[in-house]
C-alpha cells in the first residue's frame, strides 16, 4: 500500500532524512513518533510525493506517487488547508466537490464527518471563527469525505482538549476496523500506544520500529521516551 526504500532528502546542505525505509501493512495504525524537527513532515511529503527525494524511493498504491492517488487516499496536512472566509460547510462541501461526491451521497457524507468530528453543530460558522483545534477536526473530517482506505495523518491530534483527542482515537480505531490503514505522526508520546506499529524518528533516522510492546520489551525500558534517551546517550541495546 505505501512503501519507501532508503529514502533520503537533504535541503541544501541538510540532511533531514537519512536512509530510511519504512512499509505499511494493510489494516494498521502506524505511529510516526518523534521530537519536533525530527523529520515527520518531510518523510509524509516525500512518501506522498509532494517533495522530491534526494535518494531512494517510494511506492504509493503500488506506483510511483502521483497526484491520482490522491482520490483514493485521506491526507490531513500539517497546516490546515481550509478556506477561512467561507463556512464550515461550504469547505465541507467544496472538499467533498473536489472528492467527486454527488447529490444525497454528497449531503450524506458532509454530516456524517461533521458528526464524526463534533462539528455538527458548528457548521454555518465561518472557519476564520474556529478555534485551532476546530480547524483541524474540520481538516480531519474533508480527509475523511470520500471514505479512502488509506490515510495519511499529519499531527491530527495537535491543539485539542484531551476528550476529544480520545474521540478522535477512538475514530481512528473505528476506521481500521472497517478496514482502513492509518499512518499518523504525532510527538504526544502516550499516543504511541494506541498504535499497532510505531516508528521513532530522530535526527531523520528510523531508531527503531515494532509494537509498543515490543519495543518496550526489547530495550527493556518502561516508556517509549527513554528509548529516545538511551539512543541519545548512545546505549547500545
Ligand atoms: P517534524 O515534522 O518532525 O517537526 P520536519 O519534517 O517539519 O520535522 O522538519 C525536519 C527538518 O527539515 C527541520 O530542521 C526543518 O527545519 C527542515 N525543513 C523542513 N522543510 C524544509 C524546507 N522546505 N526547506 C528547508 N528546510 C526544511
Amino acid at each position: 500500500m505505501l512503501k519507501g526504500e532508503h529514502i533520503s532528502k537533504a535541503y541544501k546542505e541538510q540532511l533531514v532524512l537519512n536512509d530510511l525505509s519504512i512499509s505499511l501493512a494493510s489494516g494498521e495504525i502506524y505511529g510516526l513518533i518523534g521530537p519536533s524537527g525530527s523529520g515527520k513532515t518531510t518523510l509524509i511529503k516525500v512518501l506522498l510525493g509532494l517533495e522530491k527525494l534526494t535518494k531512494g524511493e517510494v511506492a504509493l498504491f503500488g506506483r510511483k506517487p502521483s497526484i491520482s492517488a490522491f482520490h483514493h487516499l485521506g491526507y490531513m496536512a500539517q497546516s490546515d488547508a481550509l478556506y477561512e472566509e467561507l463556512t464550515c460547510k461550504e469547505n465541507l462541501d467544496f472538499f467533498a466537490t473536489i472528492q467527486g461526491l454527488r447529490g444525497r451521497q454528497r449531503k450524506e457524507r458532509m454530516m456524517a464527518v461533521a458528526k464524526m468530528v463534533h462539528l455538527e453543530n458548528d457548521l454555518q460558522k465561518r472557519v476564520l471563527h474556529f478555534s485551532g483545534g476546530m480547524k483541524r477536526r474540520l481538516s480531519l473530517a474533508c480527509a475523511l469525505l470520500h471514505q479512502p482506505k488509506l490515510y495519511i495523518l499529519d499531527e491530527p491530534t495537535v491543539g485539542l482538549d484531551p476528550i476529544i483527542r480520545q474521540s478522535l482515537w477512538s475514530l481512528f480505531h473505528q476506521l481500521k476496523t472497517e478496514g482502513a490503514t492509518i499512518i499518523v505522526t504525532t510527538h504526544v508520546m502516550d499516543e504511541v500506544y494506541r498504535c499497532d506499529r510505531v516508528g521513532l524518528l530522530q535526527s531523520g533516522k528510523l531508531l527503531a520500529e515494532g509494537s509498543p510492546d515490543d519495543l518496550l520489551q526489547t530495550y527493556q525500558v518502561d516508556n517509549i521516551e527513554a528509548i529516545f534517551m538511551r539512543e541519545e546517550e548512545g546505549v547500545q541495546c
